[in-house]
């Protein structure tokens, strides 16, 4: 199709991989526009199949271009259809496809690197290795299986043990490098929660550098969860500010004043659960020893770490600003606690310790070097390989080959998820479909 629009639309079929200077006409012979084609003959293209490329200039002219194409037999294309035929045609896997896309969406220069690392393969060859050492532990149970009279000995042995350990870490480093990918491409969600007035506004503004939030002395003035966008060691972090966590006073819940803030606070618990960390502000002033953190643990949901904010140590006296930590926190920190920080929103002082301990929650992934993008679908899928890797353990360790042999099988599928060697079409589409038009 492409030779034939070519030989239509510039007069001949250009040299291949060669920028070829033409003037483009319409039906009726006039010049549409003027500029430079590349044909790139199958499959030495992006997607393996024959591609004009037309460099044109900008404006109408391209629709003017799209519609003579069109008309010569060419459709637009849908989205991502181009990398989805790269992945059709062997040019790509399914995780350097899906690197496009987070290459183009990357929302900071961090995460655009380690995209760049995953659509070059790095990640596919991570996981790869990690599937082939699995193949080979498979393999070797399974050769076990086939000599039952040795078939004990064999699942007793420290080569076995050893084969074992090997994937198990091949696994595991490669799972960490996903979860940390994963963090560049979505970036961290930082949920500021507190009692009204703790001043978590004044938090929210201090950090943004300009005034996000609405901050009043009147408690509860944000109603609903207000959103900003920051980079932070190169990875983008959402930061949520919610209304103000209270006990309503009974017998006034039927006030109108009094729903608006319930529902402030049905929405600030919603966006707690989803958060990656939490910071609590307490006011220092008032509550020197964090009672208000004390009080609402239980109801934070559970596997969300926080780091508690011991704001506006500028009125505080030296008691509240002293070390001892607050109640909660004494406790915690038996359990690996929250950490603490003084600070005062409204001067700035500590800010910076709290950057820092923002840097090092988000930073984490870039600190860690060559980490690549990745994606909550690779995640759980390496995930479940573990799952299925550790199942495999305990039926070896129970001497059962057959069981132990499924369970690998099971977790070489799952590991072949992520670069596409198992989908489905329903998969297949909704990767696509969110890439943007013609990528
Ligand atoms: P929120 O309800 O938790 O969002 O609290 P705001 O950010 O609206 O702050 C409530 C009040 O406390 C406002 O009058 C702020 O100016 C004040 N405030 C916030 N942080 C500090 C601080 O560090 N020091 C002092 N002195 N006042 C603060």
């Amino acid at each position: 199709m492409a030779p034939a629009i070519a030989q239509t639309l510039l007069g001949a079929l250009p040299a291949p991989r060669q920028a070829t200077f033409g003037r483009w006409r319409d039906s009726a012979g006039e010049i549409i526009d003027t500029g430079i084609a590349i044909f790139f003959p199958a499959p030495g293209s992006f997607t393996g199949e024959d591609v004009l490329e037309l460099q044109g200039h900008a404006g109408l002219i391209v629709e003017a271009l799209i519609d003579r194409v069109v008309e010569l037999g060419a459709r637009r294309a849908r989205p991502g259809e181009f990398s989805e035929r790269a992945f059709l045609n062997d040019k790509i896997d399914l995780a350097q496809a899906e690197a496009i896309a987070d290459l183009i969406d990357a929302g900071s220069r961090g995460a655009a690197r380690a995209a760049m690392r995953s659509l070059q393969g790095e990640f596919s060859a991570r996981v790869e290795a990690t599937r082939a050492a699995l193949t080979h532990l498979r393999v070797y149970v399974e050769a076990a299986i086939d000599f039952p009279e040795e078939e004990i000995d064999f699942l007793a042995s420290t080569e076995l043990a050893e084969r074992v350990e090997y994937v198990r870490r091949l696994l595991d480093d490669v799972l960490q490098a996903a979860r940390r990918g994963a963090l560049l491409t979505r970036g961290l969600t930082v949920v500021i929660a507190g009692r009204p007035n703790a001043g978590k506004s004044t938090l929210l503004n201090q950090l943004a550098g300009y005034e996000a939030a609405i901050v009043t002395p009147v408690a509860g003035t944000t109603r609903d969860p207000l959103r900003v966008q920051l980079e932070i060691s190169g990875v983008p972090v959402e930061l949520i500010d919610t209304a103000g966590l209270r006990e309503l006073p009974a017998g006034t819940a039927t006030s109108t004043a009094d729903a608006i803030e319930a529902e402030g606070m049905r929405r600030a618990r919603e966006a707690i659960a989803r958060a990656d960390h939490v910071l609590y502000v307490i006011d220092a002033a008032e509550d020197p020893q964090a009672r208000a953190y004390d009080a609402e643990r239980s109801s934070l949901p559970h596997g969300v770490p926080v780091t508690v904010l011991m704001n506006k140590s500028d009125l505080a006296t030296d008691d509240a600003s002293d070390c001892s930590p607050p109640a909660a926190a004494a406790r915690d920190a038996r359990h690996d606690g929250p950490a603490r920080i003084a600070l005062s929103a409204a001067t700035g002082s500590g800010i910076d310790a709290l950057r820092g301990r923002l840097a090092s929650l988000a930073g984490h992934a870039e600190a860690a070097g060559g980490s690549f993008s990745a994606r909550a679908r690779h995640v759980d899928a390496l995930e479940r390989g573990a799952r299925q890797l550790d199942a495999a353990i305990r039926q070896l360790e129970a001497k059962q080959g057959e069981l132990a042999a499924f369970e690998l099988r099971g977790a070489q599928a799952s590991l072949g998820e992520v670069i596409g060697d198992v989908t489905s079409d329903e998969l297949l589409g909704h990767i696509f479909s969110s890439f943007c038009i013609g990528k």
